[in-house]
């Protein structure tokens, strides 16, 4: 059984635009998937569906190996943009979601500061966004998605923004952080290297017309260190 059963999955917005067409795609639990293709190919449209973000306009997408549950309580996604709440530290930002769970304050404080310092951010709890870099707060952002041990990881291009140094460093972070928890990740990236590097699988999407052109199986991981 899939995590996740994407099935005959096409999107076309209000103004025409195809963007997704004919997605046929299982996601198994555990594995590392990169969503590979040129800007405008419709990745972040088909991971925004995954998400629940959006519809699509024909076709399913089930989550079979996620215990009959919602999709939406069983992911984490991470943006872009780190979108971080400006009026809070990099601890409250990490506790939100528990708190929107009614988790005791405690314990969810807790288990955040055990989260911020598995991102390397240790020292950081009460640092506000503004006081920290770039790749601190992609660090705060991924913190927050994990911290309530979701079965998926989904991220769209999450590093596209940073430097190189910053970018690669936060690469192998992210790999340390799954090959101890095993969740299921999808990653979005226009960068060959980064989806040949992180994952397991790639893939590859079209420019046009938003299809599937290739789904590779990368049989051994890329030397790191
Ligand atoms: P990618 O993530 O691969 O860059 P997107 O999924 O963002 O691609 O976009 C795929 C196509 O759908 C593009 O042509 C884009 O302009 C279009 N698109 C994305 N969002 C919308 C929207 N809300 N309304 C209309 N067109 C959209
Ligand atoms: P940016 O992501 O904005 O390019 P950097 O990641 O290079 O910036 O970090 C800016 C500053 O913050 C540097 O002085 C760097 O040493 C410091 N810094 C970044 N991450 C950490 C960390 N985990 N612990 C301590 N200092 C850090």
């Amino acid at each position: 059984r899939p995590l996740v059963s994407i099935q005959h999955v096409s999107k076309q917005f209000a103004n025409g635009t195809i963007a997704v067409r004919d997605v046929n795609l299982d996601l198994a639990a555990g594995e590392f998937v990169s969503l590979l293709g040129p800007s405008g190919c419709g990745k972040s449209t088909l991971l925004r569906m995954i998400a629940g973000l959006g519809e699509p306009s024909v076709g399913t997408i089930d989550w079979p190996g996620a215990g009959g549950a919602n999709g939406e309580h069983e992911l984490g996604f991470v943006f872009q943009d780190p979108t971080l709440m400006p009026w809070a530290t990099a601890l409250g930002n990490v506790v939100l979601p528990m708190q929107l769970k009614r988790m005791p304050q405690g314990e969810a404080e807790a288990r955040g500061a055990a989260m911020l310092a598995l991102v390397g951010l240790k020292g950081f709890e009460r640092s506000y966004p503004r006081e920290l870099s770039g790749g601190m707060k992609m660090r705060v952002s991924i913190a927050r998605a994990l911290v309530t041990q979701p079965k998926i990881l989904l991220m769209d291009e999450p590093f596209a923004a940073l430097d190189e140094i910053t970018r690669h460093k936060l690469n192998d972070d992210l790999l340390g952080l799954w090959e101890t928890n095993r969740f299921s990740a999808v990653f979005v990236t226009h960068s060959v290297f980064e989806s040949v590097y992180l994952s397991q699988r790639i893939v590859v999407m079209a420019a046009r017309p938003g299809r599937v052109m290739a789904d590779l199986r990368v049989e051994a991981p890329y030397p790191r260190d």
